[in-house]
């Protein structure tokens, strides 16, 4: 039993029963809202940028290595699988995989721990809700409004969590924080479509640069398996392919099995509508008991043994100091920002005056972030 591609179940996001814009506009011609939003997303200054962010390997480390970019339509493509699968919104998937990293700093996790240690006593910085701060205010693309004027269940698939304190501030998208309520559907998938997508290709990156290798590999749960069936039935094949073709069943059982926990799951709930979905106790999206320990112990292992091998922590240590040196030039010296900046800076508070850096700074790519301190230093 297969659906078209465009069915929607009852409990999807729906463009003609959501939350609508932040300011009202007529509805497009020929695209539905949630394609609309996605392209628009897709337009904006912030997701051309992603080309030249950091993932994990700093962009000039490689060309074969992820970017923000490739990471996010990995994502998107993985999620787009499981939303037809579970009839949920295809366009509303698409939009908030490729929005969902639009607020990483230059550097990786690397630039963002240094960007939230300068802003400690301005408001702090984190990247999801910087994301949020992209498409809601900083992209300057349209006459009308700020920002991109995204649907409200886009935004809410944007933000993943939030604190107590900051959800205060954001109304009806702080709400769910507050009230322990869920997000939609879509917002829980690509959340963990995020995930899938980096644990495998961080497997393939790290293989590549040569911090991993196979034998720590085969003692991951979901490697070895594969591994060891790979290896029974082509033992000829060179290590390029053969981790290749263990990667690609990788995600074809992770993906399996999360459409098909999450249909349980659902089946068993039986919502009548998304806010069903969204006061469901927990999300229903969500792999078995037995997949999530597995994809759990090999994102701890990438944690332990990629992200703090002492040649990414090494680059880690220049790259914190780059943004350091930028927050505190910029800071004693409003001048050196460009004009629209400069502007928004001059005779304000500190802590104003710190977003405004935080802003430039976030949106820089790793290279402009280097040229920058290089000109500054
Ligand atoms: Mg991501």
């Amino acid at each position: 039993m297969s659906a078209a591609p465009n069915s929607l179940a009852v409990y999807a996001a729906n463009e003609h029963t959501g939350k609508g814009r932040r300011y009202e506009e007529a509805p497009a011609e020929y695209r539905g809202e949630y394609q609309r939003d996605r392209d628009r997303i897709i337009h904006s200054t912030a997701f051309r940028r992603l080309v030249y962010k950091t993932q994990v390997f700093v962009n000039h480390e490689g060309d074969l290595y992820r970017t923000r970019m490739t990471h996010s339509l990995e994502v998107a493509q993985i999620a787009r699988t499981v939303a037809n699968a579970l009839m949920i919104s295809d366009p509303l998937v698409e939009a908030i995989s490729l929005a969902h990293d639009l607020g990483h700093t230059p550097f990786g996790h690397a630039g963002q721990d240094s960007l939230n240690a300068c802003m400690r006593d301005f408001g702090g910085f984190e990247h999801n809700l910087q994301s949020l701060r992209v498409v809601d205010e900083l992209e300057e693309k349209y006459a009308d409004f700020p920002g991109l004027n995204l649907t409200f269940e886009t935004r809410e698939g944007i933000l993943k969590h939030c604190s107590a304190r900051i959800a205060r501030k954001l109304g009806a998208l702080g709400k769910r924080f507050l009230d322990r309520q869920q997000p939609g559907l879509e917002a829980q998938l690509v959340n963990i479509a995020d995930s899938i997508a980096y644990n495998n290709h961080d497997v393939d990156d790290g293989f590549r640069a040569g911090l991993l290798n196979l034998e720590q590999l085969r003692e991951q749960p979901l490697f070895g398996e594969h591994h060891d069936v790979v290896r029974d039935k082509y033992p000829q094949l060179d290590d390029r392919r053969f981790i290749y073709e263990v990667i690609r069943r990788m995600i074809g059982q992770v993906v399996t099995d999360l459409i098909e926990n999450s249909r349980s799951n659902i089946e068993r709930l039986d919502p009548k509508t998304i806010d069903d979905v969204r006061s469901a106790g927990k999300p229903l999206i969500a792999f078995s008991d037995d997949v999530y320990e597995k994809h759990s112990s090999l994102k701890k292992f990438l944690h332990e043994n990629l992200y703090r091998h002492e040649k990414v922590r090494g680059m880690n240590d220049k790259t914190k100091v780059m943004v350091e040196v930028l927050f505190e030039r910029y800071m004693a010296s409003a001048s050196e920002l460009p004009d629209a900046f400069e502007q928004r800076a001059t005779g304000r508070q500190e802590a104003d005056k710190a977003r405004v850096v935080a802003d430039y700074i976030a949106g820089m790519t790793d290279r402009f972030a280097i040229a920058e301190y290089e000109r500054l230093y």
